[in-house]
C-alpha cells in the first residue's frame, strides 16, 4: 500500500502540534490513506519538540527532529523531506493555515500519475493590503525571473518520491522550494484552497525577513539583476553621448554651455547607479561565499525515535 509523508516544519508552534497531529491523523484514518507525519522544529525555543514527542509517543506514524538552532522554513522543508519514507510527501504548515481537507484531492491526483501537485493560493485569507501588494510584487517578479508562472503559489504541495529524490540532490544551500518544484518540471497538477485562519500563536514573518527572504531567493535563484547592472551602464553611456553631443552643437553655436546643476545632477545619478551596481554585485558574491564554505543546511540535535 502506497505510503504518504507529510512535512510539516514548525518553528516556535508548541500550541498547534497537538492539534495538528489530531486533525491530520483523524482525516487521514477516514480517508484510509497510510501516513507518517514528520515534524521538523527549527530551533524552536518553547516546548514545541516536547510536544512533537508527546504526539510521536501517542502514535507510531509520527515522527520529528528538532534543529541545534533556528535554520529557517527552507531548511526545516528540506530536512524533513530527508526523514521522509513515502511513495509521495506533502509539505504544509503546521499551524493549518494549509487546509487539509485538499491532502485526499493531492493524493487522488498523484494516484492519477501526478508528479507533483501545486497548491495555489485561491485567496491570501487576512492579510494586510500592503502585506497583499508586495507579495503580488514578488510573484509577478519571480515569475519573470523564473520564466514560469509562480502567481499564488505556496509551499503546500505534494511532490512524487522521484521528485523528493531529485530535490535531495541538488547541493545549493541557498534553496527556494516553492521555485526549485517549478524548475525541477515534471508531470504537474494544481489544487487551488483557501488560506485558512491560523489556529494559534503568530506568524513569524516580519516585514524585514521577508524583504530578506525575497532577496535571497530572487539572487539565489536568477542572474537576471546581474544583466541589469549591464542594462543601467549602456543607458548612462548613452545618455551622457547625447549629452556630449548636445554639448558639443551649443559649443559650435556659440551659446555658453551652463551645467553646474546638470554636472551635480549627473554625478548623482551615476553614483546611484554604481552603488546599486556594487548592491547587486555584493548579493551575489554573498550567494557564491554561502555557497562555496558548503555548510551544511541544517544540524539536527535531536530525535524522537532517539533517548
Ligand atoms: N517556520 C519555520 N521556521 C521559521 C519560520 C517559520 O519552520 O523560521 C514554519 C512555521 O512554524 C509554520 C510555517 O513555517 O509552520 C509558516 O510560518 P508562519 O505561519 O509563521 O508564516 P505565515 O503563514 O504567516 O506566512
Ligand atoms: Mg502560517
Amino acid at each position: 500500500m502506497a505510503l504518504l509523508s507529510i512535512v510539516l516544519p514548525a518553528y516556535n508552534e508548541e500550541q498547534n502540534i497537538a492539534n495538528t497531529s489530531k486533525v491530520l491523523s483523524e482525516l487521514l484514518e477516514e480517508q484510509h490513506i497510510e501516513y507518517e507525519l514528520v515534524y521538523v522544529s527549527d530551533g524552536s525555543r518553547d516546548g514545541t519538540f516536547s510536544e512533537i514527542q508527546k504526539a510521536a509517543a501517542g502514535n507510531p506514524r509520527i515522527r520529528g527532529v528538532e534543529f541545534s538552532r533556528n535554520f529557517g522554513k527552507e531548511a526545516a522543508i528540506f530536512a524533513g523531506l530527508e526523514l521522509t519514507v513515502g511513495n509521495a510527501a506533502i509539505v504544509m504548515d503546521c499551524d493549518l493555515q494549509h487546509p487539509p481537507q485538499v491532502i485526499p484531492r493531492m493524493w487522488e491526483l498523484w494516484k492519477d500519475g501526478a508528479e507533483v501537485v501545486e497548491g495555489i493560493k485561491e485567496s491570501r485569507g487576512k492579510e494586510s493590503l500592503a502585506h497583499r501588494l508586495s507579495a503580488g510584487l514578488f510573484y509577478k517578479v519571480m515569475s519573470g525571473l523564473i520564466k514560469m508562472d509562480m502567481n499564488a503559489s505556496s509551499d503546500f504541495k505534494l511532490l512524487d518520491r522521484k521528485v523528493v529524490d531529485v530535490l535531495l540532490t541538488l547541493p545549493e544551500r541557498n534553496t527556494f522550494f516553492r521555485a526549485l518544484s517549478f524548475w525541477v518540471g515534471f508531470r504537474t497538477e494544481k489544487v487551488t484552497y483557501e488560506v485558512q485562519e491560523r489556529q494559534f500563536g503568530e506568524s513569524k514573518w516580519s516585514f524585514f525577513s521577508l524583504m530578506k527572504y525575497a532577496v535571497t531567493n530572487a539572487t539565489s535563484f536568477s542572474t537576471l539583476p546581474l544583466q541589469l547592472v549591464t542594462v543601467m551602464g549602456i543607458v548612462s553611456i548613452l545618455f551622457s553621448i547625447i549629452l556630449f553631443i548636445q554639448t558639443l552643437v551649443k559649443y559650435l553655436m556659440g551659446t555658453s554651455v551652463e551645467g553646474f546643476t546638470t554636472v551635480i545632477l549627473l554625478i548623482l545619478i551615476i553614483g546611484g547607479f554604481l552603488m546599486l551596481s556594487l548592491g547587486i554585485i555584493g548579493h551575489y558574491i554573498a550567494r557564491i561565499y554561502e555557497e562555496v564554505k558548503g555548510r551544511p543546511k541544517y544540524i539536527i540535535s535531536k530525535r524522537t525515535d532517539e533517548h
